[in-house]
């Protein structure tokens, strides 16, 4: 039969075949089945590295059976049939031999028989010290099983290897991609790739390119078709953040140009520092694009410390001083509690008091709004947010709600990115006849290549030295298995700083009483950065902060020092109870989760213990060690670890104990992680989006890409000249996929 992308694959490969295909793999048409790249080629006649094998993982492979016995069992009815294969043939020991196990395998041990090659799958498991698998689906390779002609033709040719399942092996899929790619007329396959690109770039057809990819002729053939996949796929999601882009950027929006004599120019006198040389170049950028009419979209990157929060007041009065409202968003009460406090502190003559009343350009009414606040207190905010009075609101989530309305709200900010979506920067955008301009604000250090595909609707600007008189923070690892009195040094050590006047965080990894947790997830995003999903099953229990405030209690060495307990599970009350008794000095010692990797400001705090470390993902650790040493003394961190030395776990703290760079760390950071952790795919589940493309192997096809796709863009807007690329784009952004695109 004829068949087009869209006919369904039970029409093309039979009924039965096409639901298993559509229950197993979720692939129901022609086109989608082509879709289904393979994960790699094995060559033919080359067997594969036993050793290697992957435990615990389904693999297929290519050996050859050195022997092979039956017998009955003894317990049950039935017999076991055991089949040695190896990747050396003669070989009948030792790593390079897989044992494989069929109960009742009847025709197994007909087929095979010493000397058989063949390609096995299954998941790899271990019987009594050996690489075992336990009833593997097979095909015989043998070439006395081929005619001659066949046999021929396939000689030299790689073997796809598909991502397949128990029921489907690999084999199968290459069977049904053969009948499809024999059935669907290829040449009427959509090429969203514009012709001169694939000159450019001499890549070839979408139709050659499907065709090299499942059934090469060699390893040149798969792999250029590889490229060619992997740039369309960069093009498309580019050329969507492109257009996207400039969608937005041609929104009508309030310019706010700087006044002088203004709030601003009082605030930049009153500074008790000077402005460094990236706050300085930051701050004309934003000056500059507050005063478009057409909104600006920014991210501001920039260590813990480095003073984005003055970057974002100075903008925030920019808007103020014409007359426009700015809001603040952060992702916790915490937060929000600190902004307004630290906010209202940084102003200070410039506040102007709400009850007072009045209007007037003598300062800026600050209010906060969060979900926990009383009724009369939130009524207050919502009003001088709604008739203006206020010039600047900080909240949570809170903000987003449709009972909060702005009189003119010019500029929204939103701190920590990652607790905000592109539906919540509408709603608030929604809350304004103009759309206002954006700052979104990071802590995390972004490489530029996952900038690009997650952020690359933002513009980027990067905050990359701290201000002066920061003191380094020295990181050590301490490894409990190599030096267990060293337990007893960290509360000591905790001791001394506390005598000296200083504070101390004991940071764990979760929450404790009450068990069943995770870690504090409500407060922590895993998503973005989170260590905890990166963290292999260990038999350890994970520390809590209930266990260790209790050890803590009876500690001789912290005898007389107040230890303090904050996690996301405490009652707002609580949490604010014990964020003010640290900040006052009272508690010597707070033991807490995450919820302090946040923005969590103690200048006084000068030492942080991290329990179980290696939990923790590095730029997690990094930014949690950025909560001490703000206040001029020197910082110490301490990454404390019952992991055995030379786990690969341990690799991470010595990574972050050996370097202090943020940047550097987040490059570290990604060689660690899966892929599908940076787009954040494995918090919903969901496969990561990206097919072949790999963010942080591909930078620089996703560079070029961008490139292209902002041509593209600023030539052909509405893409009414590349129709399939629109329509590629169209089916690349279905809802599922969406959310992806949307993370900033
Ligand atoms: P971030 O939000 O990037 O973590 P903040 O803006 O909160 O950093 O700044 C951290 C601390 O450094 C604040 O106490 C702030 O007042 C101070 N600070 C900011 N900029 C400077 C500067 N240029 N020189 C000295 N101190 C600064
Ligand atoms: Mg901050």
């Amino acid at each position: 039969m004829r068949a087009e992308r869209s006919t369904g694959l039970d029409r093309v490969i039979g009924a039965r075949s096409g639901k298993k295909f559509a229950e197993q793999l979720g692939i129901a048409t022609a086109g989608e089945l082509l879709g289904h790249f393979p994960r790699r080629y094995l060559a033919r006649g080359e067997l594969t590295p036993i050793r290697e094998l992957p435990f615990d993982e389904d693999v297929t492979l290519m050996a050859q059976v050195v022997s092979s016995s039956t017998r009955r069992m003894n317990t049950r009815k039935g017999s076991i049939t055991e089949v040695l294969v190896s990747d050396r043939p003669g070989q009948t020991n030792g790593p390079s031999t897989l044992s494989l196990t069929f109960f009742n395998g009847v025709k197994a041990s007909r087929q095979l028989t010493r000397g058989v090659v063949a390609m096995f799958s299954g998941r790899v498991g271990m019987y009594r010290g050996r690489l075992q698998l336990t009833n593997p689906i097979y095909e015989l390779l043998d070439p006395e099983e081929l005619d001659a002609e066949a046999a021929a033709k396939l000689a030299g040719r790689p073997i796809p290897v598909y991502p397949a399942t128990a029921a489907i092996p690999s084999w199968t899929i290459a069977k049904a991609m053969g009948t499809v790619l024999g059935a669907v007329d290829l040449s009427s396959v959509p090429e969203s790739l514009p012709e001169r690109l694939r000159r450019k770039y001499g890549l070839p057809s979408a139709a050659e390119a499907y065709r090299m990819i499942h059934v090469p002729e060699n390893d040149a053939e798969w792999r250029i078709a590889q490229q060619r996949f992997r740039f369309e796929e960069a093009l498309v999601l580019q050329t969507a953040l492109a257009r996207r882009r400039a969608q937005h950027a041609a929104l009508p929006s309030r310019p706010s140009p700087a006044r002088r004599g203004g709030l601003l120019d009082a605030f930049d006198r009153g500074l008790p520092f000077e402005l460094t040389a990236g706050q300085r170049d930051v701050g004309e950028v934003l000056a500059h694009e507050l005063s478009q009419p057409h909104p600006m979209n920014r991210l501001l990157q920039g260590e813990v410390g480095s003073g984005k929060t003055v970057v974002a007041l100075r903008a925030m009065l920019q808007v103020v001083d014409d007359g426009g409202q700015a809001a603040l968003l952060a992702p916790t009460e915490v937060l929000a509690s600190q902004h307004y406090a630290s906010i209202r502190a940084t102003l200070g003559p410039l506040v102007r008091e709400g009850l007072l009343g009045g209007a007037g350009d003598d300062g800026v009414e600050v209010a906060l709004l969060t979900g926990s606040q009383s009724a009369g207190e939130k009524k207050r905010s919502l009003l001088a947010a709604a008739s203006g009075q206020a010039g600047i609101v900080v909240g949570t989530h809170a903000l987003l709600s449709e009972h909060v309305q702005f009189a003119d709200l010019g500029l929204v900010v939103v701190d920590e990115q990652h607790r905000f979506g592109v539906e919540q920067r509408d709603a608030l955008r929604a809350k304004s006849l103009a759309t206002p301009h954006l700052l979104v604000m990071t802590a995390t250090p972004i490489p530029r290549t996952v900038a690009m595909t997650v952020f690359g609707d933002l513009e980027t600007s990067v905050l990359r030295e701290l201000p002066a008189g920061r003191s380094p923070i020295a990181t050590h690892t301490v490894g409990l298995v190599e030096n267990p009195s060293w337990e007893r040094r960290i509360w000591q050590r905790a001791r001394e700083e506390v005598d000296a006047g200083r504070q101390v965080y004991v940071v764990c990894p979760t929450i404790g009483a009450g068990a069943g947790d995770e870690g504090d997830l409500d407060e922590l995003d895993a998503a973005t950065w989170g260590g905890s999903a990166l963290a292999a099953p260990e038999p350890l229990q994970a520390t809590s902060v209930s266990e260790t405030a209790e050890q803590l209690a009876t500690e001789p060495a912290l005898a007389g020092i107040e230890v303090g307990v904050l996690h996301g599970r405490l009652d707002t009350e609580a949490k604010a109870a014990a964020m003010r008794r640290f900040a006052a000095g009272e508690t010597g010692v707070l033991v807490a989760t995450t919820v302090v990797e946040v923005g969590v400001d103690v200048p006084n705090a000068t030492l942080m213990v991290i329990l179980d470390a290696d939990r923790f993902g590095i730029a997690q650790l990094h930014q949690l060690r950025g909560r001490v040493g703000r206040g001029g003394h020197a910082g110490t961190c301490l990454l404390v670890t019952r992991l055995e030395p030379g786990h690969p776990s341990r690799e991470r703290l010595e990574a972050v104990a050996a370097s202090t760079d943020g940047f550097e760390l987040a490059q570290h950071d990604l060689e660690f992680r899966r892929e599908g952790d940076i787009l954040g795919a494995s918090q919903s589940g969901r496969r990561s989006t990206l097919r072949l493309l790999r963010v942080l192997r591909d930078g620089d096809v996703i560079a070029r890409a961008r490139e292209d796709a902002l041509e593209l863009v600023a030539d052909d807007p509405e893409l009414e000249r590349h129709p399939e690329l629109a329509a590629a784009i169209a089916d690349y952004l279905d809802p599922e996929r969406e959310v992806f695109l949307e993370r900033g």
